[in-house]
């Protein structure tokens, strides 16, 4: 059976990287598009122009529509004729809108993430939308970033709610790889897991349990600090590792399965993964349980349905468990117990009651 290790060739982080970048971009192209709304873009244009006067490059700016769907990335591919690689700039969709522009094109991609909530900027897999926001497809690219620029500084000034909800989705990095590894399950590629992949995963949880709560403490002051630093890279580049070349598993199923729930649309991915990392744990009973239940209250994040925007409501628990028994078979194979679905419902209660509890003993 393949295994392979895959990974953008090179990746950056620092405070006030972009004005100095020039030259790194221009290893990857020399007249280059960059993807962003309206907001993201009046942080990153001044600095970007900057660093593309200095090294002679030429960009252009498109304004981003804010969801990563098959008529907007159509619209912006239609725009880049002459453009030698794509940045995308901003969150989640924005970047992986640029990486499926790149992919269209056959032309390299550039991520410039202003907020660490998610693996887009590192991950060679793309989330398209329907335009009402649910998922339609899953892309697996041939290619990963050639280049992942990261301004700390510019993650730093961002809402809080963003890098608190990419520590959740870093925190079921190991839970997941580890499942996947014991289960002799398969990454998202369909390849086996790498020593590499799992050894990254770890070292996600083991900087989350120590740097997670100081980190957001100097988030709240506005310090970029080392346990910051830290914990941005876990977010955006070790999670992202983890779990492409170290495998998905139950978390990511349960979060796939809270996305067809309406309700559930205003939570971020990194809450629904959070909720189901705490899913996992309890269906595996896995002995880091309280630890990651203790963890996930210090951040906010959520450890109940409610949390999610869901009342305790057997309908939609049942709504939930068969679209993962019907369409993440993948992810549940990955996984080391074998669950039936009334083994996930109780599991789904028994993590509501646990998050219940908690927070009452709490306050
Ligand atoms: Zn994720």
């Amino acid at each position: 059976m393949t295994r392979r290790f895959a990974s953008p060739p090179l990746y950056i982080q620092g405070p006030n990287l972009l004005p100095q970048c020039g030259a790194f971009l221009k290893r990857v192209g020399t007249c280059l598009a960059v993807i962003a709304d309206a907001t993201v873009e009046a942080i990153i244009r001044e600095p970007l122009e900057q660093a593309a006067e200095e090294s002679d490059l030429k960009l252009f700016f498109l304004r981003f529509n804010g969801e990563c769907e098959r008529g907007e990335v159509e619209r912006l591919v239609s725009l880049c004729e002459g453009v030698d690689a794509v940045v995308g700039a901003g969150g989640g969709r924005a970047i992986d809108t640029a990486k499926l522009v790149g992919d269209c094109l056959g032309i390299p991609t550039i991520s410039c993430p202003t907020l660490a909530s998610t693996d887009a900027p590192v991950s060679r897999i793309a989330v398209i939308n329907r335009p009402d926001g649910s998922v339609e497809e899953i892309r697996l690219l041939a290619h990963s970033p050639s280049l992942v620029l990261v301004d700390s500084q510019i993650i730093a000034g961002a809402p809080l709610r963003y890098l608190v909800a990419g520590m959740g989705d870093a925190m079921a990095t190991w839970f997941e790889a580890r499942a996947c590894w014991h289960a002799r399950g398969r990454t998202p590629f369909g390849e086996t897991p790498t020593w590499a992949g799992i050894s990254l995963a770890r070292q996600c949880w083991e900087n989350l349990r120590r740097h997670a709560r100081e980190a957001l403490s100097q988030a709240k002051r506005g310090v970029v600090g080392e346990a910051l630093e830290t914990v941005i890279e876990t977010n955006i580049l070790l999670s992202s590792l983890g779990f492409e070349n170290g495998g998905l598993a139950l978390a990511h199923a349960i979060h796939n399965g809270l996305t067809q729930i309406p309700s559930t649309y205003g939570a971020l991915h990194g809450e629904k993964v959070a909720y189901g990392l705490l899913v996992q744990c309890v269906a595996e009973e896995a002995e880091e349980t309280e630890e990651v239940l203790t963890l996930l209250l210090d951040l906010g994040l959520p450890v109940t349905l409610e949390d999610l925007g869901l009342k305790r409501n057997e309908d939609f628990l049942h709504r939930l468990v068969n679209h993962v028994f019907e369409k993440e078979a993948n992810k549940l194979a990955n996984e080391p117990v074998r669950l039936s679905p009334e083994g996930l419902l109780d599991a789904l209660l028994s993590a509501d009651a646990l998050g219940r509890a908690a927070k009452g003993r709490g306050g």
